[in-house]
């Protein structure tokens, strides 16, 4: 039976060199179930390397939590990915890491890109730089997400930096979005008024968190969906989505 949720389907753990270090498994499955979420999604810069880990720990404490990415492309778009499975997203990392520059973290400047384990044991960290684009267009990587089975969405779509409209102005004929994500500094009323053209898309707001205390506000929408998962998830964005979205 469908239910009204809350979901979050932008949040980083400490691989992402941005992101502060108490951004591990446990801290966000907890976060995250204070805040009444039910599905999340882990969305680092370019990797998937600590997602598996809170999946797993979404296992033990009862929250889904979806693999994703958020993937810097050529044109300095953030395009979220989100997969189904783990299989699927770790195929799509290995293709984008094929056009990801060798390039060495220097954490001294942006951060440590730290890697978590399943009991929030740090484990390593990743040396290439992740917070760089990828050799692909927006249109290339729109089409990599879809042919891995996953959802494209496109992140903070009205900031003023790495977004669709800040770095093109305009969605590409070839990029086929799921949904396109409001940053928080506008409301969802806000954007429809400023953005009437991509209106056609499903909208959503997430937090981007790159600290816990980003998780915590109700910015967020009630979902209808089915159930806590991806297939739900993709129903209702395919779905006319404007009947099963609320603001409280
Ligand atoms: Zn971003
Ligand atoms: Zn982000």
């Amino acid at each position: 039976m469908a239910d009204w949720m809350q979901v979050d389907l932008h949040i980083h753990t400490a691989v992402s060199p941005c992101a502060h270090e108490e951004m591990t498994p446990w801290n966000i499955v907890r976060m995250a179930q204070l805040e009444g979420l039910e599905l999340i999604a882990i969305t680092d810069h370019n990797t998937i390397a600590n997602a598996w880990a809170v999946i797993e720990v979404g296992e033990e404490l009862g929250l889904a939590v979806l693999p994703g990415v958020e993937v810097q492309t050529r044109e300095e778009v953030h395009l979220l990915g989100i997969f189904p499975t783990l299989e699927q997203a770790s195929a799509f990392q290995d293709f984008i890491w094929s056009y990801l520059p060798d390039k060495p973290n220097h954490p001294e400047i942006l951060g440590e890109q730290i890697l978590y384990d399943n009991s929030d044991r740090p484990v390593g960290t990743v040396e290439r730089l992740l917070l760089q684009s990828v050799l692909l267009g927006v249109e290339e990587v729109g089409a990599a997400i879809a042919a891995h089975g996953g959802l494209t969405i496109a992140a903070h779509i009205n900031r003023r930096s790495y977004s669709l409209i800040s770095q093109l102005a305009m969605v590409p004929d070839g990029l086929k979005l799921d949904a396109v994500e409001i940053d928080r500094s506008l409301s969802y009323q806000g954007f429809m008024k400023e953005y009437e053209e991509l209106c056609r898309y499903p909208i959503l707001c997430n937090s981007d968190a790159h600290s816990l205390t980003d998780l915590v506000g109700n910015y967020r929408p009630w979902l209808l969906l089915d159930e806590a998962s991806f297939a739900a998830l993709k129903e209702l964005l395919a779905s006319d989505i404007r009947s099963r979205i609320q603001f409280r």
